[in-house]
C-alpha cells in the first residue's frame, strides 16, 4: 500500500491508498517551521500500517531529492529543501515525489483517459500551480517546473493593479487569482481583513465589489489558458484547489474564455477527485516509478 502526502502552502494532508481510493485520510496546518513540519509529517504518518512507498505531492518544483519554491513567500524554508531524503528517514520506506499540480493533473486524467490525452489542470489555492498531461504523458520538465501558470504573465490587472509576484516577476496569473491575492484585494476594497471564502459570500450576495475581483481572476484564468492552449494545443481544463472549487468559479472561467475568439475556447471541467486529486494523483504516478537507489 502506498502512503500518499500532499503539502500544500497552508496544509498538508496524507492518506492510505489502495486502489485509488483514500483510506484514513488526515489534514493539519503547514507549519512555519522545518521542526515543527517534520513532527507534523510523523503525526501524519503515525498508527497507519507500514507503508511500502510514500509519494509525495509537493508545492514548488522538485527534482525527486530537494524541492524549491516558485514563489519565495509560500513557504520560508523551501529553498533546496532536501525533502525527500527527510522523509526516507523519518518514513523508513521509498518516497517519491512530484510537484502537486502535476500529481493532480495525473489523477484527473487517470479520469479522463478515453476523452482526451492534452489535458491542463490548473490549482487555483494559496498559489495558482498547474500540471500538463501531453500526449498521454506527464510532463515534469528538466527541474520539475512544468506547467507553473501561475507564474505566466496575464494582460489583467488586480484591482489593486499591476505588482511584482514573489517569484519577482511583474504581472503573474498568481499576483490576480490565487486565493492570496482574491484576500489580498478583498482585504484593500472592504477595509478589514477578509478571507477568499468571505469574498465568495460576498459576490453570492451581488456585491459589485466582491463580483469585480473574482471577474478579473477568471479573466486572467482565462489568458494563461488560452496562452496555454496556443502553446500546447491542449483538449481539456480542469480546475482545482479551494477557490477553482468553489462554487461558481467554473462558470466564471467558461464566461471569460467565451470572451476569447472560438479558437480559445476550451472545455472547462472541475476536478472529480476534489481536494484528494493530489494524493491520489501522486500515488498512481508513483507506482510507476522505478526505485533505483531508494532505501
Ligand atoms: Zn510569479
Amino acid at each position: 500500500m502506498t502512503l500518499a502526502i500532499d503539502i500544500g502552502g497552508t496544509k498538508i494532508a496524507a492518506a492510505t491508498v489502495i486502489d485509488g481510493v483514500c483510506h484514513d485520510r488526515r489534514q493539519l496546518p503547514m507549519p512555519a517551521s522545518e521542526p515543527e513540519f517534520l513532527a507534523t509529517l510523523a503525526a501524519l504518518a503515525q498508527g497507519r500500517p507500514a507503508p511500502a512507498l510514500a509519494a509525495v505531492a509537493v508545492t514548488g518544483y522538485t527534482d525527486g531529492e530537494r524541492v524549491r519554491g516558485v514563489n519565495r513567500n509560500t513557504i520560508a524554508f523551501w529553498n533546496d529543501y532536501p525533502l525527500v531524503p527527510r522523509l526516507r528517514a523519518l518514513l523508513r520506506c521509498p518516497v517519491l515525489a512530484l510537484n502537486d499540480a502535476q500529481a493532480a493533473a495525473w489523477g484527473e486524467y487517470g479520469l479522463r483517459q478515453a476523452e482526451c490525452s492534452n489535458l491542463l489542470y490548473l490549482t487555483l489555492s494559496t498559489g495558482v500551480g498547474g500540471g500538463l498531461v501531453l500526449d498521454g504523458e506527464l510532463r515534469r520538465g528538466a527541474q520539475g517546473l512544468a506547467g507553473h501558470l501561475g507564474h505566466m504573465a496575464v494582460d489583467v490587472a488586480p484591482t489593486d493593479g499591476p505588482m511584482v509576484c514573489g517569484c519577482g516577476r511583474r504581472g503573474c496569473l498568481e499576483t490576480v487569482a490565487s486565493g492570496t491575492a482574491l484576500a489580498r484585494q478583498a482585504t484593500g476594497r472592504f477595509g478589514r481583513v477578509l478571507g477568499s471564502a468571505e469574498l465568495f459570500d460576498r459576490v453570492a450576495q451581488g456585491v459589485p465589489e466582491a463580483q469585480d475581483i473574482l471577474w478579473r481572476a477568471a479573466r486572467a484564468v482565462a489568458s494563461a489558458v488560452a496562452s496555454a492552449h496556443a502553446q500546447l494545443d491542449l483538449q481539456q481544463v480542469v480546475l482545482g484547489g479551494s477557490v477553482g472549487l468553489a462554487a461558481g468559479m467554473r462558470a466564471l472561467v467558461e464566461a471569460a474564455l467565451a470572451e476569447l475568439p472560438p479558437l480559445y475556447r476550451l472545455p472547462v471541467d472541475v476536478a472529480r477527485l476534489g481536494a484528494d486529486a493530489g494524493l491520489v494523483g501522486v500515488a498512481a504516478w508513483a507506482v510507476r516509478q522505478p526505485l533505483q537507489g531508494q532505501a
